[in-house]
């Protein structure tokens, strides 16, 4: 039963409780891969209760002892696999797509992000894109994107799956980014298949070589995702000792199958986010708070201790 604690709105599901035991983070669950998985363990029926760690106890703890639950399972628990949303990208002020504020309240998405948009109504449809580029050039990756980019440097962690599109994690200085739904930083002539910098948009809509109509290499609604991004984030989910969501309201698939993958592999799952997803009943840990401030508290007690 989630416990509410704390005038910031962060909540403690369970606590963990086996910080610091040597060879916690050599689980033979990390080598464990997806076979023998049925689907009923992926996708449960509603009500069905997925097996839950032991490690952990139901407590209530404020801020810091979140962070440091949350250091202890970054600490205990590898490979360290992250898998980003659009939550990740607003605190660099960039527009989220499905909260009320969203840019999905603003503009109909089903209209404008789709090849059918593109080939009847391009005007509306590079409008949408070149303003969403527009925030991108203002934008600067943020505090959570410079953490996990640190992480990856050391060791820490191993791969950064994201929903988001708009080339933050990469540009914070992380290498091994897997995108699921493409990215704005490219654009690709639908004629020729040349490709140039997303930026380009901003100056013309047509191919530089043949006059093709340009367009951003996201996926498109309608469109199937890259099949190479979702293979290897699912491998990366189901080797993965943690695998740790951020800001992502895991209600789109198949990133919200990802965190049922890690958790039927045998790793830990811990999830930061603002609101409530479907997923939190499977979660190791559930925080609700900022993502720069959690990863910057968790980070703060790994630098206080960690081993190498
Ligand atoms: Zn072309």
């Amino acid at each position: 039963m989630p416990i509410w604690v704390g005038w910031h709105g962060l909540f403690l599901r369970k606590r963990f409780a086996g910080a610091g035991k040597p060879g916690l983070g050599k689980k033979k669950s990390i080598m464990r891969g997806k076979k023998g998985l049925t689907k009923a363990d992926l996708f449960p029926a509603p009500g069905d209760k997925m097996e839950t760690s032991n490690t952990f106890t139901g407590k209530a703890g404020f801020g810091m002892e979140t962070t440091k639950n949350l250091a202890e399972l970054v600490k205990s628990f590898r490979p360290l696999v992250v898998l980003s949303g659009a939550g990740m990208s607003t605190e660099s002020n960039l527009a989220d797509f499905r909260s009320r504020e969203g840019l999905w309240a603003r503009f109909d998405p089903m209209r404008l992000a789709t090849l059918s948009a593109l080939e009847r109504e391009p005007g509306e449809f590079y409008a949408f894109y070149r303003m969403r580029l527009e925030a991108l050039r203002q934008a600067e990756p943020n505090s959570g994107h410079r953490i996990l980019a640190d992480w990856e440097k050391k060791g820490i962690l191993s791969a950064v799956v994201t929903q988001n599109v708009d080339g933050l994690h990469q540009r914070a200085g992380s290498q091994n980014v897997v995108e699921l739904h493409g990215s704005l930083r490219t654009v690709r002539c639908i004629r020729c298949g040349a490709g140039m910098p997303g930026m380009e948009l901003l100056e013309r809509t047509e191919c530089r070589k043949c006059g093709g109509p340009l367009r951003p290499e996201v996926v498109l609604f309608g469109e199937t995702l890259p099949p190479e991004a979702l293979e290897e984030s699912e491998r990366l989910a189901s080797t993965c000792g943690l695998f740790l969501v951020l800001g992502s309201s895991l209600v789109v698939s198949p990133a919200n199958s990802l965190p049922r993958i890690a958790k039927a592999c045998g790793a830990k799952v811990a999830i930061v986010n603002r609101e409530p997803t479907p997923l939190d009943g499977i979660a190791d840990l559930v925080v609700r708070g900022e993502i720069g401030m959690t990863l910057a508290g968790a980070d703060a007690e790994i630098e206080g201790g960690y081993p190498g």
